[in-house]
């Protein structure tokens, strides 16, 4: 991935807002990688937990939004059990979250899902993802 980084980003409005919803410290981050080592979804994911964390240190607004990861994190809680800077980046990925659905862009159009898929998966699965994926 190419990282373009910029002071406008370091030091916009991003950063601080990812701070103030999800309440944690970005900058306590120091890069281990005790998160992304006991993550059970990292297997999937595009970008590791690790990297996130830094993309939203440095107010990769762009790149954290158009990434898979922050959909696919469960909030199992685990990396922020393995984090030696008390940092709970299921918070983060949940405010990253927030902050990518608030730019009302849909990750999931539920038309365009096949009738067959409708009948077969369970409803609470569906209301799930139309609340995790659709702004
Ligand atoms: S475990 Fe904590 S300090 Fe280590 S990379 Fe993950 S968030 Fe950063
Ligand atoms: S909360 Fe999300 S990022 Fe953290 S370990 Fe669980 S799935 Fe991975």
């Amino acid at each position: 991935m190419r990282v373009e980084l910029t002071s406008e980003k370091l030091h916009g409005s991003f950063v601080a807002k990812v701070e103030e919803i999800s309440g944690q410290d970005l900058l306590s981050c120091y890069q281990c990688g005790k998160c992304s080592a006991g993550c059970p979804m990292s297997f999937a994911m595009d970008i590791l937990p690790n990297q996130i964390i830094r993309l939203a240190q440095l107010g990769m607004e762009v790149e954290i939004a158009e990434s898979k990861a922050i959909w696919l994190c469960a909030t199992c809680i685990t990396c922020a059990a393995r984090c030696p800077r008390g940092c709970d980046l299921s918070r983060v990925m949940e405010a990253l979250r927030l902050l990518t659905l608030r730019k009302n862009v849909d990750a999931v159009e539920p038309s365009r899902i096949p009738e067959e898929a409708l009948a077969d998966l369970p409803q609470i699965a569906l209301v799930s993802c139309f609340r995790k994926f659709t702004a």
